[in-house]
């Protein structure tokens, strides 16, 4: 089976420090694999999207040399085929209508962990969120982090659509991955949580099961998350800086210990990096002065 991953930004901002290193470790783990390396912009939180961001991130990531395979999917164009998952879902009594407000859920202590109080609700009133009926789910071995567990009180009924009509991030992505034949993931573990929401709906969805590599979130040297003004800020486009983010980026993922004697050219720099990609060199925790 030919490795198939992808690279899923939201276009609520500029491609930073940050994401570069996630763009970048995705993509080298594809192609040195002999991969394809998709692109997807996560656009559903619409308020927080921007079509400058999308297309800044787009323009920033072909100036760094990491072309993507395919079409770019967006998932602000997908609405139907969400609609056609869900609607089955609640067809085979595999999600249902769920009312609770936010004070509700509070009030009953279920903010965290929903207690199914709508499960088998006659009259629901309208707006209603649809909730996933999670039935099953199954640990998983990280390719970076080992064996995961699943969490404390296992995984509960998620929103698959939220009562003011946005599809939740949990159903878009399942079934993205699904539609464009997705098998591996890597991503940052800020997203480690999500992932067994994510392996409850595709067991249910009979959809094949996918491997997983959680890269470590980068640190301030104080081991502090990084704040928005040091980190999120857009990476220049000059030559000189995209070679040096890209050798800084190489650097934190333990790839290239020293300076290649390649050209000063990021395509080639891609295709040294390519060959000697090792994603078990890749530290525990990225610490960062910068
Ligand atoms: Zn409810």
């Amino acid at each position: 089976m030919q490795y198939r991953g992808r690279f899923a930004p939201s276009p609520t901002g500029p491609l930073h420090q940050g994401s570069l290193l996630t763009a970048l470790a995705s993509y080298l783990d594809a192609k040195h694999h002999g991969g394809k390396w998709l692109v997807r912009i996560e656009d559903l939180d619409r308020p927080r999207c921007d079509y400058a961001h999308e297309h800044s991130i787009l323009t920033t990531l072909e100036a760094y040399g990491l072309e993507w395979d395919e079409t770019v999917l967006r998932q602000s164009d997908q609405p139907e085929r969400y609609e056609e998952i869900y609607q089955g879902l609640l067809n085979r009594k595999e999600a249902y209508l769920c009312d609770c407000s936010r004070a509700d859920l509070k009030n009953r202590g279920a903010l965290n962990h929903y207690d199914r109080f709508c499960l088998n609700k006659q009259n629901v009133s309208q707006p209603a969120a649809i909730r996933f009926k999670v039935t099953q789910t199954s640990p998983f071995e990280d390719r970076l982090l080992g064996q995961q567990a699943i969490s404390s009180g296992g995984v509960s009924d998620f929103i698959l659509l939220r009562r003011d009509g946005f599809i939740a991030y949990q159903l878009a992505v399942v079934v993205d991955d699904y539609d464009q034949n997705i098998n591996q993931i890597v991503r940052g573990s800020d997203l480690l949580l999500e992932t067994e929401k994510q392996r409850a709906l595709q067991l249910t969805l009979n959809y094949p099961m996918l491997e997983y590599a959680h890269l470590p979130l980068v640190l301030a040297e104080d081991g502090q998350k990084l704040s928005k003004q040091t980190f999120a800020t857009a990476i220049k486009r000059d030559a000189k800086s995209i070679y040096e983010n890209l050798m800084l980026a190489l650097q934190r993922l333990g790839q290239l210990t020293e300076e290649p004697e390649t050209p000063d050219d990021p395509v080639n720099l891609l295709d040294y990096a390519t060959k000697r990609w090792d994603i078990s060199k890749v530290p525990k925790v990225i610490k960062t002065t910068t």
